[in-house]
Order: structure tokens, then sequence, then C-alpha cells
């Protein structure tokens, strides 16, 4: 395979796993002029393994907008340069955006090989719904932030994904707990592709629990999967509607209940005999 000339390849890198470097990737990364990488230092290892021999050169936030000036004029150039940053796919809370961009807006060619990233990693073994989901990247750093951060997603019925390190895991989930309460079903998936790779599912009460009783279970890189909230009940009816018609079930059949219900609160008959038949039917109360 040869690669073309003048093209941004955006290369991902294994989150864990040196096996899971492909082939194409490898392939890339040794053809290319130059490689974009957020710590050279980091990635050299790896690149070693795999006998790439291509000249190095240091991408990341800190030194964003002038390494861009240099990587832009090596392409305009007609090299070609790969990017990738320490695991991972770039740019997925990883250097890259504005680079990319700015490819985009000077008409640059950009071409992304797929790959490994904990965030799909995760969702792919999390028993969490994956028809729609949200990244929301790593949680703000303090509590307070973090918590008004979750009080704006507490009512979002797709499931979120977030990253987060050692340092804030356990503050984290206890942020959570307040948040989302006790019962919300929430996923760590820990290490990833490692030796010590762990998929933990419980409510978040109990996964408080397990992080408190196993002190490993803090240590690592992690995945964090939110089930979304449940749906409102379309078929509940409000509080002083539900009061009423309990006690007029408590006190005469349920048709008559209904119709009576009905007349007061302007709520539709039907409406309030299917509530009150399912009353029923879960609670066993029916007025003799
Ligand atoms: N670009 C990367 C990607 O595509 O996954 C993510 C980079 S971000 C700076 C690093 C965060 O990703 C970690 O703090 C952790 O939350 C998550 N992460 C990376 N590798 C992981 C792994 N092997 N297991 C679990 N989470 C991982």
């Amino acid at each position: 395979m040869s690669i073309e000339k003048g093209i941004l390849y955006i290369v991902p890198t294994p989150i864990g796993n040196r096996d899971d470097f492909s082939a194409r990737s490898v392939e890339v990364l040794s053809q290319v002029d130059l490689i974009a990488a957020e710590d050279t230092r980091h990635s050299r290892p790896l690149l070693q393994h795999y006998g790439i021999t291509t000249p190095l050169f240091a991408y990341h936030e800190h030194n964003e907008r002038q390494a861009m000036g240099k990587i832009l004029s090596r392409l305009e150039a007609g090299e070609s340069v790969a990017v990738i940053s320490d695991a991972g796919t770039p740019l997925i809370s990883d250097p890259g955006f504005p680079l990319v961009r700015e490819c985009h807006t000077q008409g640059i060619r950009v071409s992304p090989l797929p790959g490994p990233s904990a965030a799909v990693c995760a969702l792919s073994a999390a028993g969490l719904p994956t028809d729609r989901f949200i990244f929301e990247g790593f949680p703000a750093r303090t509590s307070q932030a973090r918590q008004k951060q979750f009080q704006l997603l507490s009512k979002e019925p797709r499931t979120l994904v977030f990253y987060e390190s050692s340092h804030r895991i356990k503050a984290c989930i206890d942020d959570m707990l307040g948040v989302f309460g006790e019962e919300r079903l929430v996923v760590i998936a820990r290490e990833l592709t490692k030796l010590h790779e762990t998929i933990i599912s419980a409510p978040l009460a109990r996964l408080v629990e397990i992080l408190e009783q196993d002190a490993n279970q803090q240590r690592g890189e992690f995945v964090v999967l939110v089930a979304g909230a449940d749906k409102p009940d379309g078929d509940a009816l409000d509080a002083d509607t539900e009061r009423l018609l309990r006690i007029l079930v408590a006190e005469m059949p349920l048709k008559q209940a209904a119709a009576i219900g009905a007349k007061i609160s302007g709520e539709k008959k039907n409406r309030l005999y299917k509530a009150a038949l399912s009353w029923v039917g879960k609670e066993g109360s029916q007025p003799g």
C-alpha cells in the first residue's frame, strides 16, 4: 500500500493492548513524512515496537497554535502528516480539532483511520442502550461544577458517556449518586483491553459500596456510563387528580368513580377509568 501526499491522516493507537494497533495504522505511520504526536516520549516505545522510524513532532494543547503552523506548511508543501495521541482516537478528548478545522478551511484533505477509542469500546460492552448516546468527555473538576453539569443531564433519556481519571472517580460517582439517585444504573469500564480490565454494572448506591470496599476499583483509567432517565409516564395522572380518584375509588364502583372524577377534574372519563383499573390490577383494591 502506498499513501497519498499532502494529506493529514488521523491515526488511532491502542488504548492498552498493543495488538490492537491496526495493520493499516502501522503502514500509514511508517510511510508519512511526519508524525505529530501528543507526547513524543510516550509514543516512541509503541512506534519502535512496530519498527516505525518516521520523524516525530510534538503537537499538544500547550503548543497547538504554533505547531499547527509547522504542520500546515509541511502539508502545503505536499508532504503527508499523521496525527496520533497518547492513546485511542485523536481529537476524542485529545488535541487536534483546530488543526483539522484549518485543513478543511484550506482545502487540505483529512483522512481518518478507524480504530480504538475508549468510549465506543466501553459502550459496546456496557449493556446500556447504544442506539443513541451522549458523549460528555471529562466531567468538570470541582464537585460544585460537576453537580451542576449532572443536574442539567439528569432528565436526559439517552445513555451518558464520561471519561474519568483515578484521582476523581470516587468523587465523581458520589456526585452522581447525589444527583441521579440511588437506583440509576451506572457502568464503570476500567482499564479496557489491559490486564485489570473490569466492567461493573450496578445501581449507584451499590456502586459506591463497591468502590469503598475495594480500593483497586479506583485505580486506572475509566469510562463511566450512565443509563438514561426513564421517560415520564404519559399515562400518569397529575397528583391532585390521582388523589381525588383514589378517594372516589375507595367509596364506589370504578365506573362511577371515573364519571364523578371526570366531572370534578375535567379529565376524560376513560382515562380515569383506565388509571383506576390499573391500580386495582396492581394493588387489588376494589370497593365492594
Ligand atoms: N482519545 C482517547 C480515546 O479515543 O479513547 C481518549 C483520551 S482521554 C485524554 C483519556 C481518557 O480516556 C482516560 O482518562 C480514560 O477516561 C479514558 N480511557 C483511555 N483508555 C482507557 C482504557 N483502557 N480503559 C478505560 N478508559 C480509558
